[in-house]
């Protein structure tokens, strides 16, 4: 079956033909980094690597790019509040941002362009110079450039606005608005009081970029003209995906995007995670709570990402769960195929069912129904001890290949030393027929926040839920 994926565009599940096997162009917007980025942040990234990693699994070679918006309204907004230069005031949360990346376990892209990056600021007064010279932007009366909407018939495609029915209210200078108030849009906004020190020489006079153009340069900068695919979380479609398009295609003549791919949104309570709605939690909350990158990024990947995902505690607890499950049933086949080297072929082991259910538009759920059948029938398998220690090396072989989408090892640093040696000696206490010894311990591990249990495999040691 063919890699397929539903595409915004054309609102249909369409097979993936990237322009260049086995390359693969791939733009994902990233961050604006006026705060710490925040869980519902995480699930765009979390599904873009998924993606990632799903096609290089598949044999392709993704080229990633994710920019960073490190100018816009907010971050000014938000730097002159906290009356610090922006490069030191987003330095921060570029900061946090990468090491967020890595608690989740998300590859870093190829490249992470920074808007404020002077070669990339030449790059977005080149192509307003190149929209200009077709008569496709213009200077209006307050000094700053726009994008004149009635020279590009495609716009709202991406979106399906039908722009018959919205009558355009006028310029909008804002990076971000409402389909309700669409209008010519800003590529170049004139300095004002308002931007304090932030304004970079151009044609024009002093000024800076819309949010917009920031990311049509930085692709084509890096990427080229055309692009197999192009990310983001569903409210990035309007307006910025759709000026997107518009300045791009108006600039090159090409086609800018093959498939656009967006993930639904991460709510709470029926509502979107936003910072605006104040209902949101980062990456350190969750942490400082106790639950671990892996247990986060269990929650965020494993719902199919054109589907809403409702964020609660008790979805974090599932996923302990859930990992807890895999983690005493991955040792369980250690145990079972150690010293053991022959081949196996056997069906578990063999299948791709996993990875055709991604094929599939991601379907994570699928995949994962998948794998949990696989641990059902491979525990039953071992109960009744028809499972041979060959057969137990190729599924952790099998697993280890899955897990190379989904990385969801275990913590190399999950169980503090002390709490080993403590394993440990109660390992050896029940060696020496010591119960006694073997309950205190217990009782002592229970008291640090860890569960043992003695399976037949051995002790299995839990964070206490
Ligand atoms: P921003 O920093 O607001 O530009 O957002 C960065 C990325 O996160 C964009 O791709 C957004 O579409 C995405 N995003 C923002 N909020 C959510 C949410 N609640 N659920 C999923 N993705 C989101
Ligand atoms: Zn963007």
């Amino acid at each position: 079956m063919p890699i397929r994926f539903f595409n915004t565009l054309s609102r249909e599940i369409e097979d993936f033909t990237p322009i260049a096997p086995p390359l693969v162009k791939m733009y994902t917007c990233g961050p604006t980094v006026y705060n710490f980025a925040h869980i519902g942040n995480f699930r765009a990234y979390i599904f873009e690597d998924l993606l990632q990693r799903h096609l290089e699994g598949r044999g392709y070679q993704v080229h990633r790019v994710m920019n960073i918006t490190d100018v816009d309204d907010k971050t000014i907004r938000n730097s002159r509040a906290a009356a610090q230069p922006l490069d030191q005031f987003t330095r921060t949360f570029k900061d946090s941002f990468f090491e967020d990346l890595r608690t989740l376990r998300i590859q870093p892209a190829a490249d992470f362009p920074a808007a404020t990056e002077p070669r990339y600021i030449e790059r977005m007064i080149e192509m307003i110079q190149q929209l200009e010279h077709h008569g496709i932007a213009y200077q209006a009366d307050d000094r700053s450039l726009y994008f004149r909407l009635s020279r590009f018939p495609d716009y709202g495609k991406l979106a399906h606005l039908d722009l018959d029915k919205l009558r355009p209210t006028g310029r909008v200078r804002n990076d971000d608005y409402e389909k309700e108030n669409i209008g010519d849009f800003a590529l170049w906004k004139a300095w004002d009081q308002a931007d304090g020190d932030i304004a970079w020489d151009s044609p024009w006079g002093r000024g800076r970029p819309g949010w917009h153009i920031e990311c049509s340069a930085m692709a084509n900068a890096i990427l080229g003209p055309e692009l197999d695919i192009h990310c983001g979380g569903v409210d990035n479609i309007f307006p910025h995906h759709e000026a997107e398009i518009a300045q791009s295609e108006s600039c090159t003549g090409k086609k800018f995007v093959r498939y656009w791919l967006h993930c639904a949104h991460l709510m709470v309570q029926g509502q979107k995670m936003a910072k605006s709605a104040g209902n949101f939690y980062t990456l350190r909350d969750l942490t400082a709570q106790g639950w671990t990158g892996r247990e986060i990024r269990h929650t965020l990947i494993s719902v199919n990402y054109r589907l809403p995902l409702n964020f609660t505690f008790d979805g974090l607890t599932a996923a302990r769960a859930a990992l807890a499950r895999i983690d005493e049933w991955a040792t369980r086949l250690t145990t079972l195929a150690a010293a053991e080297n022959r081949a196996s072929l056997h069906p578990l082991a063999t299948s791709t069912l996993f990875q055709d259910a991604l094929d599939d538009d991601l379907n994570i759920s699928g995949a994962l129904g998948h794998l949990f059948d696989t641990l059902r029938e491979s525990n039953r398998l071992m109960d009744q001890g028809a499972f041979t220690p060959a057969d137990a090396r190729a599924l952790i072989n099998w697993w280890r290949n899955i897990n190379q989408l989904l990385a969801l090892d275990p913590d190399p640093s999950a169980i503090p030393d002390n709490i080993q040696s403590l394993l440990e000696a109660r390992a050896h206490a029940r060696a020496q027929k010591d119960w006694l010894a073997s309950d205190t311990l217990r009782d002592t591990l229970l008291a640090q926040g860890w569960e043992v249990k003695d399976t037949k495999d051995g002790q299995r040691l839990t964070p206490r839920p």
